[in-house]
């Protein structure tokens, strides 16, 4: 099922009893019509009410200026720091992805937003934060004088929570901000899916400790280029929802590098600080 200006979702309900399958169609049905009957009415900021112009937005442009966007942090990990600067983390201990890019800090109300994304493909305020951290990825290379990788890959769920889940909310992000980097700056990514699997299911991450998760996430993705792409010497990006530790990106990136690719950047809405409880 495709609505138009949302992101395309693949539904795999054919595991559910039959009555199960039509609730859960007509569930997705009518939050997307709900969608694009609001996208066709002006309407009100989701956060303080204040009315919106007719467009698609979900908040207004003072609510989106108040969003916790991270101003200086390290240069590559992207973590909060009071100064661009190195963290201490990257000076002893270089992760094995190039940089991250990051818009948000893991606080309210992007965390909220971010958490209801697990559940709710048709999170209305998602669009507008993808075309925020599109806008800081093209500034980003543009500012360092790089170019911007153009082969994108959402971060792969493990195949059972893929199948429970029905959607990852990884490709819901790629997609928007591909769309918005083609259509605000020029840039046009490929998304692959076809690239890199996560064959560890993992524990339930804030459980864990920081030393605990990494070594769980250690050799959890596996990566080989189809026939169709040689990734040798490719410089490749990752989108994620929110970056914690770390762990996550560097085992993707490390995987990524064994396959042949030159370089893996890390995308990411959000990224904790050191103070900030993750997930
Ligand atoms: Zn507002
Ligand atoms: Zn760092």
């Amino acid at each position: 099922m495709t609505v138009t200006g949302l992101p395309e979702i693949e539904l795999s309900v054919k595991e559910l009893p039959v009555t199960a399958r039509f609730a859960k169609l007509a569930e997705w049905a009518g939050a997307g019509l709900s969608r694009v009957t609001n996208s066709l009415l002006p309407g009100s900021c989701n956060f303080c009410q204040s009315p919106l112009p007719l467009s698609s937005s979900a908040l207004c442009d003072l609510c989106i200026a108040e969003l916790p966007h991270i101003t200086t942090h390290c240069r590559r990990c992207s973590v909060p720091l009071v100064s661009a600067e190195l963290c201490g983390n990257c000076q002893k201990k270089p992760p094995s992805f190039r940089r991250c890019i990051s818009a948000f800090g893991y606080q309210a109300p992007v965390n909220s937003i971010i958490v209801r994304l697990k559940t709710d493909p048709y999170v209305a305020e998602i669009n507008q934060l993808s075309a925020l951290l599109a806008r800081r990825i093209a500034a980003t290379y543009h500012e360092a004088q790089l170019p911007c990788p153009l082969t994108l890959i959402p971060l792969p769920l493990h195949w059972l929570k893929m199948t429970r889940r029905s959607f990852n909310q990884s490709d819901i992000i790629a997609r928007l901000v591909a769309n918005h980097l083609h259509r605000q700056h020029r840039i046009n990514v490929e998304l692959r899916s076809d690239i890199c699997k996560r064959i560890a299911r993992g524990q339930t991450q804030h459980k864990l400790s920081a030393k605990q998760r990494r070594a769980a996430i250690a050799n959890a993705f596996t990566a080989a280029a189809p026939t169709t792409l040689d990734l040798q010497g490719l410089s490749v990006a990752v989108i994620d929802d929110v970056v914690t530790t770390g762990a996550t990106a560097n085992s993707v990136a490390t995987a990524l590098l064994k396959a042949g690719a030159a370089n893996v950047d890390i995308w990411s809405l959000a990224r904790t600080s050191w103070n900030n409880s993750p997930r």
